[in-house]
């Protein structure tokens, strides 16, 4: 059963943004927040491991999760692929007395909002540019070729919605980028001197 009065912080960007980069440096540094593990359906990727960066599902389990109504929100983010927030995973997270955070993509983020109006902070992590996110989306070398063209196409129409958050963060340099949102949830989770 989700708690409403509970606070949220989703993170939201195009894919290569530096939003995972963001979200880890805070997740090590405060104690009293704590990652949102999403289901998925695409395969893990060599350092990735299951419960702790995504439950990694079968589409017949995560179509079964969707009838049962267990998600908060879900969406087919690349082609074929399925990412959602389990109600469960939020509970979890504030029966420990903890702050979720969410890395989610934009469509996702913009439905939580809509259910957490009060209590969410969304910070949209916004790259420098289009040809700065496609050279460290090459440069990571997780994708291939027709993957990595998918999520910079997406990129430029994901951008188009960043005025939808609470707060932008130009991530041209991750240290300030870092810093910048440090700041920001210091001052919604109370924390700020
Ligand atoms: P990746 O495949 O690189 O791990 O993630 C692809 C995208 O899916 C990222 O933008 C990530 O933030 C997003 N994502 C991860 N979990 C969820 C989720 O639960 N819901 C939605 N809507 N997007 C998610």
């Amino acid at each position: 059963m989700l708690q409403t009065n509970e606070k949220l912080i989703i993170i939201t960007a195009p894919s290569g943004a530096g939003k995972t980069s963001i979200t880890r440096y805070l997740l090590h540094k405060y104690p009293e927040l704590s990652f949102s593990v999403s289901a998925c359906t695409r395969q893990p990727r060599k350092d990735e491991e299951d419960g702790v960066d995504y439950y990694f599902i079968s589409l017949d389990d995560f179509t079964e999760k969707i009838q049962h109504n267990d998600f908060l929100e879900w969406e087919m983010v690349y082609e074929g692929k399925y990412y959602g927030t389990l109600k469960s995973e939020l509970d979890r997270i504030w029966n420990n007395k903890q702050i979720p955070v969410l890395d989610i993509d934009v469509k996702g983020a913009i439905h939580v909002q809509q259910q957490f109006t009060d209590n969410c902070l969304s910070i949209f992590i916004e790259p420098p540019s289009i040809e700065v996110l496609k050279k460290r989306l090459e440069s990571r070398g997780t994708e291939g070729l027709e993957s990595l063209q998918n999520r910079v196409n997406k990129a430029s129409y994901e951008i188009s919605f960043k005025h939808h958050f609470n707060k932008i963060i130009v991530n041209d340099d991750l240290t300030k980028a870092c810093d910048e949102a440090e700041k920001i949830i210091l001052a919604f989770i109370g924390k700020a001197d």
